[in-house]
């Protein structure tokens, strides 16, 4: 979600959110589940232990419930997912060193459902799952006691994401999972789900690659999967009914979404079939990442934080009321040990269980930096090629101080993270808010020194006068691996709506020409390009900003318009290709950048010539001339003699060459990058 989009936030994800916690709110259980003061969370005794709060093989099932403040806990067994009543109900018994509960149960309990009930102030609160069901039946109501065993798919045990040796080697893909697959013209079968991944071989109607041929296609490193996790918005009972939702709406952090399996009823499948998703990624040499929403519920009062601890997991304002950073009516307190922990152990389960290959933390900043560098530290424990990487800011004001909030700007503090630059986002294409704004590669002027920020990684670049940049004032990143480059998202426009509403009375053509000029610059600078599932098929949304709940016919990628863009594909084939052989585009350290990286002087609005020099990062190029020109107008620029070959020109990218050329003036065209390199 997006910083200061309090329209996205309110109106968006959290609109069914606020609408069910009224529905369940229960002012009277709110007000007595207050604390009287901050300090008493503080002073709860915490539980780190991986067992909370259910683990079970044929003998039996242990469960272990922490709720430090409840007068008593029960947890039932039920034969289904939903309805019927409890098979059993079991009494939990207080370990006050630990605030945890627990019980343990005989008998081969495989199959059956539980859910925890607590006691608090002599009332029973409603049932829940817990905050740490690993599965579930449909819609996440209550957990399911499965062998986890079941769930792996064959071969699993060997299943490995790709080696990363550095996080700028990284190429992101943001997916939806319907938006991927639920085209009629896509010619996959399993539309909208997990296993779509697993279909070889698809075509769109008019014969292009589509699926996971599309992403081997492109060259594609790693694909980041919005969320992805059981969310609240999708009826799982109700699956043909066309519903779509982002997803920002969590309800079991734990456990994968029902409604992308085959069959949300069975708590087997969405697990087994996410994991087979990942397993069909990693043998195309892909990662994946995941979108982790830690920083605030579904629903409030209702939510299984609430249900199992309640007031603990979230912030408050000093009215007791729920504080709201996320806009999606309430926040949680990454600042409190037990919240913490969970975050830690959640991020290492899905690593451990799933093979995560890294995570991107929407809203970051409303977590403390000490919680996100226990992360980092403990994902990098797993798996030193984690990537993580997050939004580094909150939507709202929050009551954790700012000098502790894992903002863009704090990124320094967190080494093992990266944050998204809105800097270069906005720069390029234009203001994020403001759709008629255009940016440098629309032709405005003006952008040209953030642009500069951008193509250095966000790093304290001696030629970049950052008093002229338009967001942050200062090259935040300590390294360029620190830093997410990128000119769309699924926030806002996407950018062939952004560029048909900033560029009235423009061509496709010459839309499509500043496309390729925008995403030549994010695949060229220093840091970890990312992108927009769909762009490179110049994927529209009809104008729609805010499609968290739009319907397919807004979100679908329309797979027909890969022969009708086969220009733009190859355009980002060519482009990503020529990053990936090319380690100067990939430097790691902010000395390296500095040193390798000189800004020519140019006296032209919208255009930036600089060179990337001294076979910078050990690539085989000695000197590689890269030129945007962002004006309507071709300009001229003086290359220096010697014997270049051109890979990027009037449109066109092809590491092997386009031509070559012996320097001097040179005509660049208007709303196109040109990118000469030379071996000696
Ligand atoms: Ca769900």
């Amino acid at each position: 979600m997006n910083k200061l989009f309090v329209n996205l936030c309110v109106a968006g994800a959290g609109m069914a959110m606020l609408a069910s916690c009224q529905s369940t709110a229960n002012k009277e259980n709110v007000m007595t589940t207050q604390p009287e003061s901050i300090t008493d969370y503080a002073n709860y005794p915490t539980y780190d232990g991986e067992d909370l709060e259910m683990v079970a093989d044929a003998s039996g099932c242990k469960f272990r419930l922490w709720s430090p403040m409840a007068d008593s806990v029960a947890v039932k067994i039920y034969e289904n997912g939903v309805g019927g009543e409890a098979l059993s109900s079991h009494g939990m018994v207080a370990d006050k060193s630990n605030g945890t509960w627990s019980v343990e149960l005989k008998g081969n309990y495989m199959g059956k459902f539980y859910a925890f009930q607590v006691m608090i102030d002599g009332r029973w609160l409603d049932e829940t799952p817990g905050v740490w069901a690993k599965a579930v039946g449909v819609n996440g109501v209550r957990a399911a006691i499965i062998d986890m065993k079941d769930t792996n798919p064959d071969g699993w045990d060997m299943d490995k994401g790709p080696a990363l040796a550095h996080n700028t080697d990284a190429v992101i893909y943001e997916m939806h999972h319907r938006d991927f697959s639920v085209h009629k013209n896509s010619g996959i079968t399993n539309k909208g789900k997990f296993i779509a991944m697993l279909e070889n071989g698809t075509l769109s109607l008019n014969g292009e690659k589509t699926g996971i041929d599309h992403l081997k296609e492109l060259g594609v490193t790693h694909v980041h999967i919005l969320p992805s996790y059981d969310y609240n918005s999708v009826d799982e009972t109700q699956l043909p009914s066309n519903k779509y939702n982002w997803g920002y709406d969590p309800i079991n952090y734990n456990v994968p979404e029902g409604s992308y399996s085959t069959n949300p009823a069975c708590p087997v499948s969405r697990i087994k079939e996410m994991k087979m998703m990942i397993q069909a990624l990693h043998k195309a040499g892909i990662g994946v990442i995941l979108d982790v929403v830690y920083n605030h519920t579904g629903v409030t009062q209702g939510s299984n934080f609430e249900l199992t601890a309640p007031g603990y997991y979230y912030r408050h304002r000093e009215d007791g009321s729920f504080s709201d950073a996320s806009g999606c009516g309430n926040e949680t307190a990454s600042d409190r040990q037990q919240m913490r922990s969970f975050m830690v152990n959640s991020v290492k389960y899905w690593m451990n269980e799933y093979h995560i290959d890294g995570f991107r933390f929407d809203l970051m900043a409303i977590h403390d930096i000490e919680t996100m560098n226990a992360i980092a530290e403990a994902a990098n424990a797993i798996n030193p090629d984690v990537i993580i990487y997050g939004e580094g800011w909150t939507c709202s004001d929050s009551p954790l101080p700012v000098e502790r909030r894992a903002l863009k700007e704090h990124v320094s503090k967190m080494p093992g993270i990266a944050v998204f630059s809105d800097d270069i986002r906005d720069a390029v294409k234009g203001h994020y808010s403001n759709a008629a704004d255009p940016g440098f590669a629309s032709g405005k002027p003006g952008n040209e020194e953030t642009v500069k920020l951008g193509i250095v990684g966000a790093t304290a670049h001696p030629q970049i006068d950052f008093s002229k940049c338009n967001n942050s004032k200062f090259g935040y990143a300590t390294h360029p691996v620190q830093v997410v480059n990128y000119v769309s998202c699924h926030d806002d426009l996407c950018l062939t709506d952004k560029l048909s509403k900033s560029m009235p009375g423009t061509t496709v053509e010459e839309r499509v020409a500043v496309a390729k000029l925008a995403q030549t610059i994010v695949f060229t600078s220093q840091g970890i390009p990312f992108m927009f599932a769909g762009e490179e098929i110049f994927r529209d949304k009809k104008g729609v900003h805010n499609s968290y709940n739009s319907p397919d016919s807004i979100n679908a990628i329309d797979w027909n318009q890969k022969k009708e863009y086969r220009d733009l594909f190859d355009y980002y084939k060519g482009i990503i290709n020529i990053r990936k052989l090319h380690p100067a585009f990939r430097m790691t350290t902010a000395e390296d950048v500095a040193k390798n990286l000189v800004f020519d002087e140019v006296n032209e609005p919208n255009v930036i010539s600089y060179s990337l020099k001294n076979n910078a990062n050990g690539d085989s190029w000695n000197e590689i001339k890269v030129i945007f020109n962002g004006a309507t107008k071709a300009n001229v620029v003086e290359i220096p003699e010697g014997e270049w070959t051109i890979v990027v020109k009037d449109g066109k990218a092809d590491e092997a060459g386009l031509g070559t050329t012996n320097g001097g003036k040179l005509e660049v065209a208007a709303r196109t990058a040109l990118i000469l390199a030379r071996v000696n």
